[in-house]
């Protein structure tokens, strides 16, 4: 193997994200505006073959072990099974996880599991119907459930559950959600809401913080930090409740505190978008066209040396409220969340 995806700050990503699609079927208020977004042409999309092809770069030659795909949402995109398949059989094989909505997870989750999905997070930010609808503006709740427990039979676990708090809307509901979890064995991570939705409607005054989180559950459980050791590379801070996984009713919480308490020292993330450009973060505010070097007839080493030197420009921190901080022009479903 290569030199492996290090960059100026002596971190080395290992995890890539990798958007199958831009588009979704849901219309959640903090990522997308209702009318949806200018979707990606398909033509512009990295076919089938060229993101396995990447994704092989990425294990082969740049030290990538870990893939999660994501989108908008990746479940939507055709072909699913057959891609997750091709990459369970890269050498040396990555850990394959999918973060999705999980409207399509009950009829997906089974075959996925089959042709070497590891692990799912499934984003879930209310357990009522009407406030489910509120926030995603789709009526899908009782299909979300149902795709949850199919991951859960087919073996995927721990499922992981990550829910975004929007105040007066949803934020009542944090111990409530935990419960649920740790009564199914499920993970649970709150995340704070961030500045990369299209509409640009964040607003810091009005952003539920992981300190406010960690108050309401502290009111409902006995919360003890895991600490830094556990947290490693992770962006999520956890916790153990009641006692923790093994006590009868414990379990585990996190917050990924990307805006109070960011995480970017210990990142080790690199991203691809669906139309194959990379990107060294979620804010970055440049991009490196893969795809282009792909149709341009590029051999492996080439396109390796190009996410490389990509690395090198990724910057020390995201600064989200920092001043000068500038939202990136694509947004979350666009990058790959
Ligand atoms: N559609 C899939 C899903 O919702 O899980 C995958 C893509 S989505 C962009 C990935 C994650 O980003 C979800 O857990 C979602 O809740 C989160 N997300 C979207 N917009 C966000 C924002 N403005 N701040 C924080 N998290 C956000
Ligand atoms: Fe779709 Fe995920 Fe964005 Fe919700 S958060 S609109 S499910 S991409």
């Amino acid at each position: 193997m290569g030199t492996a995806l290090n960059d100026r700050f002596g971190r080395t990503a290992t995890d890539l994200r990798l958007s199958l699609t831009d588009r979704c079927d849901l219309r959640c208020t903090y990522c997308m505006p209702a009318e949806g977004l200018p979707w990606l042409p398909r033509p512009e999309l990295l076919t089938d073959d060229e993101l396995v092809r990447l994704v092989d770069i990425a294990v082969g030659r740049l030290g990538v072990r870990e893939v999660r795909l994501t989108g908008g949402e990746p479940l939507i995109r055709q072909g699913i099974v057959g891609i997750v398949a091709r990459l369970a059989a890269l050498r040396p094989r990555p850990t394959l996880s999918v973060t999705t909505n999980a409207t399509a997870l009950e009829r997906l989750a089974a075959p996925l599991a089959e042709a070497g999905l590891d692990r799912v997070n499934v984003s879930l930010d209310s357990l009522d119907p009407l406030t489910f609808k509120t926030l995603t503006r789709r009526d899908k709740h009782a299909r979300v459930l149902a795709g949850i427990e199919a991951a859960a039979r087919a073996g995927m676990r721990p499922v992981k559950i990550n829910s975004v708090l929007m105040r007066g809307v949803n934020d009542h509901e944090a111990p409530a959600l935990l419960r649920w979890c740790l009564e199914r064995g499920y993970e649970l991570r709150f995340i704070e809401q961030m500045p990369i939705d299209a509409q640009h409607g964040w607003d810091r005054a009005q952003m539920v913080t992981a300190q406010e989180i960690l108050d309401r559950l502290a009111a409902e459980f006995r919360l003890e930090p895991e600490g830094e050791a556990v947290r490693g590379a992770a962006p999520a801070e956890t916790w153990l409740v009641d006692g923790g996984p093994g006590a009868p009713g414990g379990g585990r919480v996190g917050v990924i505190a990307s805006v109070t308490r960011p995480f970017c020292a210990a990142c080790d993330r690199t991203r691809l978008t669906a139309d194959g450009q990379v990107r060294t973060c979620l804010f970055a505010r440049e991009e490196t066209d893969l795809r282009g070097l792909l149709r341009g007839g590029a051999d492996d080493e080439t396109i390796a040396q190009a996410w490389r030197t990509a690395m090198l420009g990724k910057k020390a921190a995201a600064g989200i409220g920092e001043p000068g901080f500038v939202q990136p022009q694509r947004s979350m479903s666009a990058i790959g969340g």
